[in-house]
């Protein structure tokens, strides 16, 4: 599959504005009554959210027509101290073999991703997607600096709310691909080609614990990044 990375954006763009448009719109904040399938528990599950997290068991459930499909969720602690107590973000973690097919340009990403000078070949990704509405720059650092560092060695259960899913899986995987183009096409601006291929393993969520720093700034407790 070969994007132009100019148009790629422009769609992705768009794409993102619509979704902000339509949670915008829907600002009526109904709660929906929903069981945990595994302790019973009621669920508070907004009705935007097609993703719930139960806090009594640490089970997790995608919400797909109405039915509760498990999915694993899991939490990382914080690594750096801030103000406050963290607020938890969901992320989606996708397991990922990518392979690159072709390509044209001096990106160094791939290099250390197969550890040679070698243009192509194939390696383990996991990419760490933003499955909270933010804007397109703040998800593209988060995303391309968790992806490259891959920080959280071992997730765990919490008991803690994780809310605010605006991306489901199928758009988690398109944002993965756009992160990894931009990874690869920011470095360059000679790319004329890229072939990859992209294999999706898992899909699963994990919630990063992030820091208030203002009115409308936070700050992740793993990376420190700002947003
Ligand atoms: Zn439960």
């Amino acid at each position: 599959m070969v994007w132009l990375q100019g148009q790629y954006l422009i769609h992705l763009k768009n794409k993102i504005l619509e979704t902000g448009n339509n949670s915008n719109t829907t600002l009526d904040f109904k709660l929906v009554a929903v069981k945990c399938k595994n302790c019973d528990s009621g669920l508070v599950v907004e009705v935007n959210d097609n993703i719930t997290y139960c806090t009594s068991c640490g089970s997790g459930f995608e919400i797909i027509d109405g039915e509760l499909i498990p999915i694993e969720i899991n939490f990382a602690s914080p690594a750096m101290r801030g103000n406050g107590e963290p607020v938890y973000r969901p992320f989606w973690l996708l397991k990922t073999t990518v392979t690159i097919l072709e390509r044209n340009a001096s990106g160094n990403f791939f290099k250390n991703l197969f550890g040679s000078n070698n243009p192509t070949g194939s390696g383990s990704v996991m990419f760490y997607i933003p499955a909270f509405y933010c804007s397109l720059d703040n998800m593209k650092v988060l995303a391309q600096e968790f992806t490259m560092k891959n920080p959280v060695a071992s997730p765990q259960k919490f008991n803690t709310k994780l809310v605010g899913f605006a991306y489901g899986k199928e758009d988690a995987k398109k944002l993965a691909e756009f992160v990894l183009i931009s990874m690869e096409a920011e470095k360059s601006d000679m790319m004329k080609t890229f072939k990859y291929n992209i294999d999706f393993h898992s899909l699963e969520i994990i919630g990063i614990p992030f820091y208030k720093i203002s009115e409308n700034r936070y700050k992740d407790a793993i990376l420190g990044i700002e947003i």
